[in-house]
C-alpha cells in the first residue's frame, strides 16, 4: 500500500510596517539594531534575531562569524543559546530576523537555515510553546506561526525514544 501525503502551509506578507502588530514590529527593530554588533567580516551579511519572552522581555543576537568558517555561528541560533542560558523558564513567543548585506537592509525577508530551524524546533519541543516567526525585509515582512510549518517531518526527541515491541 502506498500513501502520499501533501504538506502545505500559509504564511502571512505585511507590505508596511504599519500593518503589522506594533509589539512585532517592536521585535524587529531589535533584531535590526541587533545585527549592527553581528562579527560578519568575510561575508559582509549582518543577519540580527531578537526573540519575546512571555514576560516581556526582548533578547538578542547577532552572526558571529569565524575563519575557521564552520565554527562561526547564525543570529537564530545565537539568542536562543542567549535566551535559554539567561531566561530558561521564561518561554518565547516570537522570533524576528533582519539582514544587512553589504550594510543595507535586505529587500528579502531573510530566512532561518537548515540548523536553525532545527534549534527553534527543539526550543518550541522544550518549552511545549509555538513560537511565532518574523522575517523582515526591507519592504516586506513575512509571519509564519510556529517552526512547523518550516520543518515539516522534524526530528526530535521522540526520534530518539526505543520503541520495544
Ligand atoms: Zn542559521
Amino acid at each position: 500500500m502506498i500513501r502520499t501525503y501533501n504538506i502545505s502551509f500559509s504564511y502571512k506578507e505585511y507590505e508596511k510596517t504599519e500593518e503589522l502588530d506594533p509589539e512585532d514590529y517592536k521585535l524587529i527593530l531589535a533584531a535590526r539594531d541587533a545585527a549592527l554588533n553581528a562579527y560578519a567580516p568575510y561575508s559582509k551579511f549582518k543577519v540580527g534575531a531578537a526573540v519575546r519572552l512571555m514576560g516581556g522581555k526582548i533578547v538578542c543576537g547577532a552572526n558571529v562569524e569565524n575563519a575557521a568558517f564552520p565554527s562561526g555561528i547564525c543570529a537564530e541560533r545565537s539568542v536562543l543559546s542567549n535566551s535559554v542560558s539567561n531566561y530558561p523558564d521564561d518561554k518565547i513567543t516570537a522570533l524576528a530576523i533582519a539582514a544587512f548585506a553589504q550594510d543595507v537592509l535586505t529587500e528579502n525577508p531573510p530566512s532561518p537555515c537548515g540548523s536553525c530551524r532545527q534549534v527553534i524546533a527543539e526550543e518550541e519541543s522544550r518549552t511545549g510553546k509555538k513560537i511565532k516567526i518574523i522575517l523582515s525585509g526591507k519592504n516586506k515582512t513575512h509571519i509564519i506561526d510556529g517552526i512547523g510549518s518550516l520543518l515539516p517531518l522534524q526530528f526530535n526527541g521522540d526520534n530518539l525514544k526505543i520503541n520495544l515491541p
